[in-house]
């Protein structure tokens, strides 16, 4: 893997090269050819991009072989968060998640002045999802399903999502935000393109920003049956998808064979890093996001944790007080982690 460092400039830590691990990054660079795609497309930004977006709209019905009827583009998956709950959603509704889940929930409910309804996630930091069929009232509007789950980075099988929306009623939509979804190695893992398919009032959310490497570049897309995305299309920011964005999501799509060998690669560091955590004594939940979680339980513990990793060069995410975040970085990032944790009392 390369040598990619980010995390405080060196100027701050004289000796120690820092990584950082606190935001759920791809460490690799962007292909070459994504870059030389993007840089060629950079030449054109004196003019507006397509406002829509049809090649990339194109790669991706093809890459998923579904129309392109059921595809909204946006500006990053936390976009399409905020379309969804500002479309269906008011001041009188209520948004039903986990918690811990992924904190662009709370604000778009905020900004759309419904009310979050946060179902606490399981001891081992699963989805408690006979709760949250629980938690449905006559004024939900709709549910997110965050698998996996960013933070705690456990996912549902697909037999415990079908039992789940079998008991959601159609006037609810339900948002699989799948952020993480192509890191997930388990037995029946969620097939999105299945799961929304045949069903009016679900929608699956994915990202450029993960496993595709493209964060900076913010890119995501909902797949969704055809009302619902047109619902998103029409609710998108106008140009909210830049000319550099879309040409780099065409490219990473026409070498999405190489960035998912990646992804493979990634998923092999992070068993490297489970079965380390796990070897140290810790007890960490299953991890099939491209980061591992730390139930802590208090403020403090949260803090000395990250005070630790920063100490040893590493920014970590402490999400006090139920816990800490570390993404699963460069391979030296990560041996490095999988030390400091053996060291830690
Ligand atoms: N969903 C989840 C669960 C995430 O963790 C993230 C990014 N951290 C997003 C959506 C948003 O991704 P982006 O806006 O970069 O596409």
């Amino acid at each position: 893997m390369p040598a990619y460092v980010a995390g405080k400039p060196p100027a701050e830590r004289p000796g120690l090269v820092t990584y950082k691990l606190s935001s759920n990054e791809n460490p690799y660079p962007p292909l070459d050819g994504v870059v030389e795609v993007a840089a060629e497309a950079a030449r054109r930004v004196n003019r507006y991009p397509d406002a829509g977006s049809a090649e990339l709209y194109e790669a991706l019905s093809a890459s998923y072989q579904v129309p392109v009827e059921e595809v909204a583009l946006s500006t990053g998956a936390v976009a399409l968060i905020f379309q969804l709950v500002s479309a269906y959603t008011g001041p009188d509704d209520e948004v039903v998640f986990a918690w811990r889940s992924f904190e662009a929930y709370p604000i778009a409910v905020l900004a759309a002045g419904a009310t979050a309804v946060k179902v606490p996630v399981t001891a081992d930091g699963r989805h408690d999802l006979d709760a949250m069929a629980d938690a449905i009232t006559e004024r939900t509007k709709v549910v997110f399903v965050c698998t996996p789950n960013n933070p705690t980075g456990t996912s549902v099988t697909q037999t415990e999502l079908d039992a789940f929306l079998a008991k959601v009623p159609e006037h609810v939509l339900v948002v699989v935000d799948e952020a993480y979804a192509e890191f997930v190695r388990m037995d029946d893992a969620v097939d999105g393109v299945a799961t929304y398919r045949g069903r009016s009032n679900v929608v699956v959310l994915r990202t450029f920003s993960k496993a595709y490497g493209l964060a900076g570049f913010r890119v995501g897309y909902a797949l969704a049956p055809a009302p619902i995305a047109a619902t998103l299309r029409a609710m998108a920011l106008p140009f909210g998808v830049n000319v550099v964005a879309q040409a780099a999501g065409v490219a990473s799509l026409e070498r999405q064979a190489e960035l998912l060998a990646r992804v493979d690669d990634l998923t092999v560091e992070r068993a490297r890093v489970v079965e380390g955590v796990r070897a140290a004594g810790w007890d960490i939940p299953d991890a099939q996001g491209n980061f591992v979680w730390f139930a802590l339980g208090s403020e403090d513990r949260c803090a000395e944790f990250a005070a630790a990793a920063d100490e040893a060069g590493l920014m970590v995410r402490p999400y006090a007080p139920e816990g800490v975040r570390v993404s699963i970085g460069e391979v030296e990032a990560n041996t490095r982690f999988i030390e400091l944790l053996a060291s830690l009392p």
